[in-house]
């Protein structure tokens, strides 16, 4: 067995101030985000005014959008080679950290194209990451995987040991802006993450530990945060969370649940979080038919698999319309049944069963 996580993680309020120099991994950074949250968490600034200090150059790319594409970062990676950045730094959700890293592969590889980043044989190089998180939700600051949204409307994750970002620092002062729904939706996302951990045919001792506090604090402290979002202890407990269960999919990687979301993310335009953690309840009841012993740990913390489901509904993940017309369904079930995410996964699962899943939102 091997336990491998290579990112070094500060966490904690103003971390990054205590070990700035951790951050200076070049000579000029691209600094990657989206298009306000960097700016309003107050992190683009704590950054600039840690490079400014150094006297290092940057430029700022803040055009990644959620669900990050293969135009957007191919216009990252345009701009550090023209201005030729030695280093990226993400700041935002995990759309622009998973952009991130997918900016500083494509600028050490110049010749290689996004498709390409799905063979990890096809690259040994890439421009060293820092990444600082604005959401607590995608673990994206300790994995290996960067989801992209492909041309044809398909997500999908690619996963090299050469994207765990050199040195994360995980600051809930910038989390505290999130509202009630994307607080959800991303917090919703790290209990898919550590719950699809246990549940996984991968899982181990280690990433057990790991999801089981995970999802412990999240079933303990995401209940107090909404009632009080600016609570930095609670946001702390989150964020901490959320680096558990990135921990936790860094060795196991995720199953069903995040390929079965992926599709009424890109489709129906429902978060990723939300999208995958309104599956979970379903194939946790089939994986405890096959391995009743993998659910303990839900047993034990919610009291039983109804109750983890009645958690999920209390947070109103479920308060959707959403219906699905033939063509549709044959699509999804094609890519879920065809996605590695499947083999992974204990139990049984046909076209029939996939049907099922969808269904029951409909409902
Ligand atoms: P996101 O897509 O990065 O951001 C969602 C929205 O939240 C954006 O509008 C963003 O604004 C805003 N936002 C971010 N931080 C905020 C803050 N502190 N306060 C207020 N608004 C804020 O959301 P995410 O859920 O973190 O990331 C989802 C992506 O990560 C998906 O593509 C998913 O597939 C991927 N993912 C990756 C991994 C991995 O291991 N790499 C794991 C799970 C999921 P701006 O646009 O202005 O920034
Ligand atoms: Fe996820």
């Amino acid at each position: 067995m091997l336990y491998y996580m290579p990112t070094k993680l500060y966490y904690g309020k103003n971390i990054i101030f205590e070990h700035k120099n951790e951050m200076i991994l070049g000579e000029k950074a691209i600094i990657v985000t989206g298009r306000n949250s960097a700016k309003i968490t107050g992190a683009l600034d704590d950054v600039i005014s840690i490079l400014k200090e150094f006297k290092i150059p940057f430029i700022h790319y803040n055009e990644i959008g959620e669900n990050p594409t293969y135009d957007m970062v191919i216009k990252g990676r345009n701009i550090a080679i023209e201005n030729e950045c030695d280093f990226v730094i993400a700041i935002g959700g995990g759309s622009p950290m998973d952009a991130g890293k997918a900016i500083a592969v494509l600028t050490a590889n110049p010749e290689l194209n996004p498709d390409d980043l799905f063979d990890m044989n096809n690259y040994d190089v890439a421009l060293p990451i820092v990444t600082i998180p604005t959401t607590s939700g995608t673990g994206s600051e300790v994995t290996e995987y960067s989801v992209l949204t492909k041309p044809d409307g398909k997500k999908s994750g690619f996963k090299s040991n050469l994207i765990f970002p050199d040195v994360s620092y995980l600051d809930p002062k910038y989390m505290i802006k999130m509202n009630k729904e994307l607080t959800i939706t991303t917090a919703v996302d790290a209990l898919s993450h550590a719950v699809e951990g246990v549940l996984s045919k991968k899982s181990t001792i280690i990433s057990d530990m790991l999801a089981k506090e995970s999802i412990s604090l999240i079933y303990k402290y995401l209940p107090k945060t909404l009632n009080d979002l600016e609570n930095l202890k609670y946001r702390e407990k989150l964020a901490i969370a959320s680096a558990l269960a990135g921990m936790v999919i860094a060795q196991t990687g995720t199953i069903l649940p995040h390929s079965l979301g992926y599709r009424i993310t890109i489709h129906k335009g429902i978060r990723h979080g939300q999208a995958t953690a309104v599956f979970l309840p379903f194939v946790a009841k089939e994986v405890d038919k096959v391995s009743p012993e993998k659910t303990q740990i839900l047993k034990d913390i919610f009291g039983s698999l109804d109750e983890f489901h009645l958690f999920l509904k209390n947070l109103g993940i479920y308060d959707f319309k959403i219906n699905f017309n033939a063509e549709e369904l044959e699509l999804f079930t094609k890519d879920v049944l065809n996605s590695s995410h499947i083999t992974n996964t204990p139990g049984k699962y046909d076209k029939d069963k996939i049907i099922e899943f969808y269904n029951n939102l409909t409902k």
